[in-house]
This record gives C-alpha cells, sequence and structure tokens, in this order.
C-alpha cells in the first residue's frame, strides 16, 4: 500500500506522460484509488507473479467505452469462482472501469475512434512470507492504447499455423483442477506458440487435438463461414469443450444469428478450414482478423465477408 499515491498528485504529475492508466482495488481501497504505473506495484512473493495463480479479462474500449463489459465480467466472475478467487463485485468494477476510462490517457485514433486495451487482473496477491505487504487478493484494471500491429491484422489478416496442442482438452472438464475454460494468468503456453509460429513466418497459431479436431487459437476463438447456393452459415467449434468460450465469438454469433445466418458449433477439423469460404480469429482487441494462409496454403479470403462481420461487431455495445 505504500506505493499507492493521492490521486491529485497522479493526475497532476502523470496523466499527461504516462501511456498506461492503472487504478488498484484492495482491502484498504475497495472502491479502487489511481496509482502511478511508473513506480514498483506488485510484490516480489505475488502468487499472481511468483505462480501465475490469477485470472484476468482483456476488453477493447472504443471512445472510452469499454465493449461487453457485461460479458467480460461474468467471464471474469466465473474464472474467479474456478481458482476459488472472492466473486468480482461487477457494480464496483463497472463503476471503477468507468472512472479509469474518464482519466485514461489518450488512446490510439483509429477508423473505429479512439482505442484503449484494457486489462482486468485479480492476483491471489502476496503471501507475507517474504515481505511485509498486505497479503490476500487483489484486483488491477488499466488502460493503455491499443498498439497498431493489432490495429492492421483487421484488414490484412494473419498467416496461421496448426498446431497440436496434445490431449483432448474436453477430457479436463471433468476434473476442476485443470480449469478448463478459466482465463487464469498462466500464459506461458499461448506466448511460447506465437513465439514458435512467428520463428518459421506465420502470425498466429490454431491449436488441434491429437485427433486433429480444431480449438482455437493462441489468444483468439475461432470462425468459420461457408456459403453454399446462397446460404450463410458460420461455424465455430462448441465453446463448452475445453476452450475459452469467446466474448467476441458469441457477440459475432448472436448479430449473424440476427442477420439471417445459420449457426453451428460442430467438430472441425482442418479439411473444414481448407475448404471453407473464410477463416477469422477473434478476440476482443484484435475484433476479427482474416486468416490468409494456414499452414503456407492461401484461404479463401473475401474483404467484404470481413466487413460485413466487422460490421456486425461494431453495432454491439
Ligand atoms: N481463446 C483464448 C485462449 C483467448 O486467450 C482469447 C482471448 O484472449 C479468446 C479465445 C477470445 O476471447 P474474447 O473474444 O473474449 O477476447
Amino acid at each position: 500500500a505504500s506505493t499507492v499515491i493521492p490521486r491529485w498528485f497522479w493526475m497532476r504529475t502523470y496523466n499527461k506522460t504516462m501511456s498506461s492508466t492503472v487504478i488498484l482495488l484492495n482491502e484498504q481501497n475497495p472502491q479502487g484509488i489511481f496509482v502511478d504505473p511508473s513506480v514498483p506495484l506488485i510484490s516480489v512473493d505475488d502468487q499472481g507473479f511468483t505462480r501465475g495463480d490469477g485470472v484476468f479479462e482483456t476488453m477493447l474500449s472504443v471512445n472510452r467505452r469499454v465493449r461487453k463489459l457485461g460479458m467480460h465480467l461474468s467471464r471474469l466472475e466465473s474464472s474467479a469462482r474456478m481458482l476459488d478467487l472472492p466473486d468480482p463485485e461487477p457494480e464496483i468494477l463497472r463503476s471503477a472501469v468507468e472512472r479509469l476510462m474518464r482519466e485514461a490517457t489518450a488512446g490510439a485514433e483509429t477508423a473505429l475512434g479512439e482505442e484503449h486495451i484494457v486489462k482486468i487482473i485479480i492476483s491471489r496477491g502476496p503471501t507475507q512470507t517474504v515481505t511485509s505487504m498486505q497479503p490476500g487478493p487483489y484486483t488491477l484494471i488499466m488502460a493503455s492504447p491499443v498498439p497498431a500491429s493489432i490495429v492492421k491484422r483487421r484488414t490484412e489478416g494473419v498467416k496461421a499455423m496448426l498446431l497440436p496442442r496434445g490431449h483432448e482438452p474436453m477430457d479436463n472438464s471433468a476434473y476442476p483442477w485443470l480449469l478448463a475454460g478459466a482465463k487464469t494468468l498462466s500464459y506461458a503456453v499461448n506466448m511460447a506458440v506465437l513465439r514458435y509460429v512467428q520463428e518459421r513466418g506465420a502470425d498466429d497459431a490454431i491449436f488441434i487435438t491429437d485427433e486433429r479436431r480444431v480449438l482455437e487459437g493462441a489468444t483468439s476463438s475461432v470462425l468459420v463461414a461457408k456459403i453454399e447456393d446462397g446460404k450463410k452459415m458460420l461455424y465455430t467449434p462448441e465453446p463448452s469443450h475445453g476452450i475459452l468460450p469467446g466474448t467476441t465469438q458469441g457477440a459475432v454469433f448472436e448479430a449473424a444469428r440476427q442477420a439471417g445466418w445459420e449457426l453451428g458449433f460442430g467438430p472441425l477439423y482442418p479439411q473444414d478450414l481448407f475448404e471453407s469460404d473464410g477463416v477469422w480469429l477473434a478476440s476482443s482487441v484484435r475484433l476479427i482478423a482474416p486468416v490468409t494462409h494456414l499452414n503456407g496454403t492461401a484461404l479463401a479470403h473475401d474483404p467484404e465477408l470481413t466487413a460485413t462481420l466487422l460490421n456486425y461487431l461494431a453495432q454491439q455495445s
């Protein structure tokens, strides 16, 4: 708590120079307090840091309004429950997010407006074995400008590689300690797979099982379009089957359903992707990025279809 500084000081000193804006919620500051992102904040015995023991959400804010906030807060709640972390209080988080966005330093100016990445992190916190920091869970909420590299993929697309994730993750669902479907801070595997594909000339990965069933991207859901005799069909791997249920996929599907698309949650195999009329990686900040190449093979890629799906997302709050 020694790093918490008065808000007036933060406003005057840091607002103009810092690119991130951060609010901390803990036992002493249950409603949240602005903290200086340039000074150390995490204790060395913090279990979120030492073990990845915590949960998070990454969200997109456009013109200082966080999109799909309700969906993110409910997934955060379900992740926190799976890890036996205290239930996040949605109303407190909502108002902290609003305060954060009012005070956030400038975002990125894009075709959509002013864009920020907003993260909520809940860590199990310090253990008090190493330092005298207050033990127990805390929440950080932070906003920073969306990097241009992410924005450009919405139109330019990505080259992806299919990579095995080993065993069938659906099997994990039977074992609560395997945390299937929780968005935990343990993302080292997701980052390792990105480095692996990037060293081989691709941008992103799509995980498959040993039986070659398509799962999800490294940090995204997979969407597949098929258009036959004027019938428009949109597919995604069944979200409850051991993968993260994506809020972006959920939002696109809801809008597509209203626009008359047929929706499918079937098992998908690489062949379905190669024979489709479009494949996209969907996640909150990237929105949707068309997969232009899969394992080096060019995929069908219709910029108009991408624009249609992006438009569905833009209409959603
Ligand atoms: N799957 C994984 C593994 C992810 O990390 C993410 C987002 O980070 C997603 C799917 C997409 O989730 P959302 O659309 O809610 O951002």
